[in-house]
């Protein structure tokens, strides 16, 4: 397997100082929670080192070098991030906190003046609950009903019955390019068509595909996007919304403050244009600057080459793991998922799973991975998950799979007990 062509160079690892160490008593660490959270590597480290120590001041308001120097660095962000999802115009890209708040964002300022009493909102069974609540809590304020686009029994929207759930009615259809528990990759250009031409807006919840691979908003045809910088190499506390110009203009500010505004007076403001209307307050500047540096580095080794790199990886992964003794793999074959797995076993608990592995070395998620109606829908209350990126090789997929048929072997039901129960 380490021979794959996919995989991309285990050198880049070097690039990475976290991943250098060991936990649990000479355990070395194998992280497979990069859904969650991935890593930065030192180019990004080194971003934020010298934003502070060299270029650090508060962006479009001192007129002094250092601020200069920030907003420079702040706006070239923004470009870095305009030609990394193919928008047409820098205006179009708005810092916000991460993909949560980016998609609030939408749901107050674009919601609250598009969607009224009677009105649709068509989500999937498989969102992040971050593109579900602020959709309840529209619908909650509006008056407006919630909707869902079927799945198939591997886990895959089924776009064929869209037509039973669009209507004339559908203000927003709202959904991820990836799926953070199946690890579904969705038909976004597919759904955005056929939502445009029941006259609806597409928001792409695309937390868990920016990072992994190419991404281009005009190709897609969506309306808005949302990423987080903590999946993608940069920061935690900044993201992006992309908005489709004209929507942005028509939008009227969610929060307000500072830098929102283009006038105030005693009683009233005049708001600023976007993207700066939707940036109230001093915005995540070194965070912004950052996640242009974690743009940079993911496109010297290439979207392209990342994505075929956990493609290899997610073949491997499903062979290997299939050699566990009583193992639940969730979601739908590797040529329709991106990076990750997650399972349920037999026994024990996915917390318990997700500790026993800690003690081997192995980082992975258990719980719910905030999609509890999804996984209502699939009759369990937790799963574990096993999430791959550029810098995760082959041997960490053995490491896990290694623990997991020593966990299994430790809680199979021996023939005593199981006389028992009898
Ligand atoms: N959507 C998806 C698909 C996610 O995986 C996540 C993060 N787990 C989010 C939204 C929320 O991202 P953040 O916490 O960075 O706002």
């Amino acid at each position: 397997m380490s021979d794959d062509p996919r995989l991309l160079p285990e050198s880049l690892r070097d690039d990475f100082p976290i991943l250098h160490q060991n936990v649990h008593e000479g355990r070395p660490l194998v992280f497979l929670d990069s859904a969650a959270s991935a890593h930065r590597p030192r180019q990004v480290i080194d971003a934020i080192v010298e934003c502070y120590s060299h270029n650090y001041a508060n962006v479009h308001r001192g007129i002094h070098t250092l601020s200069e120097r920030a907003t420079d660095a702040y706006e070239q962000a923004r470009e870095k991030l305009r030609a990394f999802l193919n928008a047409e115009h820098a205006d179009e890209i708005v810092f916000t906190g991460g993909t949560t708040a980016a998609i609030n964002t939408v749901a107050r300022a674009w919601g609250d003046a598009n969607v009224s009493r009677g009105d649709e909102i068509l989500l999937t069974p498989m969102e992040h609950h971050s593109n579900l609540v602020p959709w309840f809590q529209l619908a909650e304020r509006t008056g407006a009903t919630i909707k869902h686009v079927p799945l198939t029994d591997d886990g895959r929207l089924d776009v064929d019955r869209m037509g039973e759930v669009l209507t004339d009615r559908t203000r927003l259809c709202a959904l991820a390019s990836v799926s953070n528990t199946l690890g579904t990759i969705n038909p976004v250009k597919t759904i955005a068509r056929l939502a445009h031409e029941a006259g609806a807006v597409v928001l792409v919840d695309a937390a868990q595909s920016a990072p992994h691979m190419h991404t281009d908003v005009q190709d897609l045809g969506v309306d808005f996007l949302a990423l987080s910088g903590h999946k993608m190499c940069g920061p935690s506390g900044v993201g992006v919304l992309y908005g489709r110009r004209e929507l942005l203009a028509a939008m009227p500010p969610f929060m307000g403050g500072g830098s929102m505004i283009n006038r105030v007076y005693l009683d009233r403001f005049t708001p600023a244009d976007p993207p700066a209307r939707f940036e109230a307050g001093t915005p995540p500047i070194a965070g912004a600057i950052a996640l242009g540096a974690a743009v940079d580095y993911l496109q010297s080794i290439g979207v392209d080459a990342i994505h075929r790199h956990e493609e290899a990886l997610i073949d491997y992964a499903w062979e290997r793991l299939q050699e566990v003794p009583g193992i639940r793999l969730l979601g739908p074959a590797p040529k329709f998922r991106a990076g990750l797995v997650s399972f349920v076993m037999e026994r024990p608990h996915p917390h318990d799973i997700a500790q026993l592995l800690d003690f081997d070395g192995v980082a992975v998620r258990a719980g719910h991975h905030c999609t509890q109606p999804l996984h209502d829908l699939l009759g369990i209350t937790a799963s574990t998950r096993a999430s791959f990126y550029l810098y995760n090789r082959p041997e960490e997929i053995d490491a896990l799979v290694g623990s997991l048929q020593k966990i299994g072997d430790r809680f199979k039901p021996s023939g005593r007990k199981r006389k028992r129960k009898q």
